[in-house]
């Protein structure tokens, strides 16, 4: 039986993208259960009316989930930041297989050292291997503290899994990705340790989301692997793009479901017209 997830993040309204994504999730979950988390971490951007606003929304679009803030479940909380304890455990869990270590350099440090351009501009710098600590840094520690924890990736190897909508997929640690943030310093889990943290004790099954997290995946493959948990199937929606071929992402003004909603626009034009449609 499948078990799905809808985890949107509160930073703004859902747009036609998200409409798109979690109605695939919720399709591919039918039969089985679909559970809606909140995930908001990110304390600066995050807002409960947001929160509020998103679940209405998918209601609106007719997407029915059977746990989650509105309506429990066996896992409840499920809305992220009042799940730290758990992502306390899971922290700890990883400092004592050794994969993490804890990382004072700050940006700056970080730009000092990249030698290498970055191919896109929005691509990740590589976190620079000469600024990891000696490989037993931390290894003692018995809280996060005010420090920020990264995962010691392994340098050159191939990170393969098989996605369910877009195939086979390969990427190297160290080249595609680098060292990446589990724990902040400001005292919250980085978003790769609280959705693996969750995916797992919501004992989910398969993964859908937009197909811009498939590199964050590779780095996700490696938290299951360390924490020696089974990873659940993933499935990344292809991105949504308009007429010109730009990606939805960058331009979602006018695309919100609250104001297609507004214009008039129904569940069904929403969930399937082209763009060019829902824009006029
Ligand atoms: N909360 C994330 C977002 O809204 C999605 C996380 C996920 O599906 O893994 O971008």
């Amino acid at each position: 039986m499948t078990r799905g997830r809808l985890a949107p993040t509160p930073t703004g309204y859902l747009h036609v993208g998200h409409a798109r994504t979690f109605a695939l999730a919720a399709a591919r979950a039918a039969g089985g259960t679909l559970i809606y988390r909140t995930e908001d971490l990110d304390a600066g951007r995050c807002r409960p009316d947001f929160a509020a606003a998103a679940i209405e929304d998918l209601r609106w679009l007719g997407l029915q989930w059977q746990e989650g803030p509105d309506v429990g479940g066996p896992h409840a909380p499920y809305v992220q930041s009042q799940r730290l304890p758990w992502f306390r455990e899971v922290w700890s869990l990883l400092q004592a297989t050794g994969a993490i270590y804890p990382c004072d350099k700050s940006r700056k440090d970080v730009e000092r050292s990249l030698t290498a351009p970055h191919a896109e501009d929005d691509a990740e710098p590589i976190f620079p291997p000469e600024l990891r600590p000696a490989l037993d840094a931390g290894h003692d520690a018995h809280e996060p503290g005010p420090t920020n924890w990264r995962f010691r990736v392994p340098d050159g190897e191939k990170i393969t899994f098989d996605d369910a909508l877009q195939g086979p997929q390969t990427y190297v640690a160290g080249r595609d990705f680098g060292d990446f943030l589990v724990w902040r310093k400001d005292g919250f889990p980085a978003y790769e340790l609280a959705v693996v943290a969750d995916d797992h004790a919501m004992e989910i099954t398969e993964v859908v989301r937009g197909g811009d997290l498939l590199l964050s995946t590779s780095r996700q493959a490696l938290l299951y692997r360390a924490l020696r948990w089974t990873a659940p199937a993933w499935a990344h929606a292809p991105l949504i793009v308009d007429a010109g071929g730009n990606r939805l992402a960058k331009r979602t003004a006018g695309l919100s479901i609250r104001e297609l909603r507004q214009k008039g626009k129904t569940p069904e034009e929403i969930l399937a017209a082209p763009l060019n449609q829902l824009l006029s």
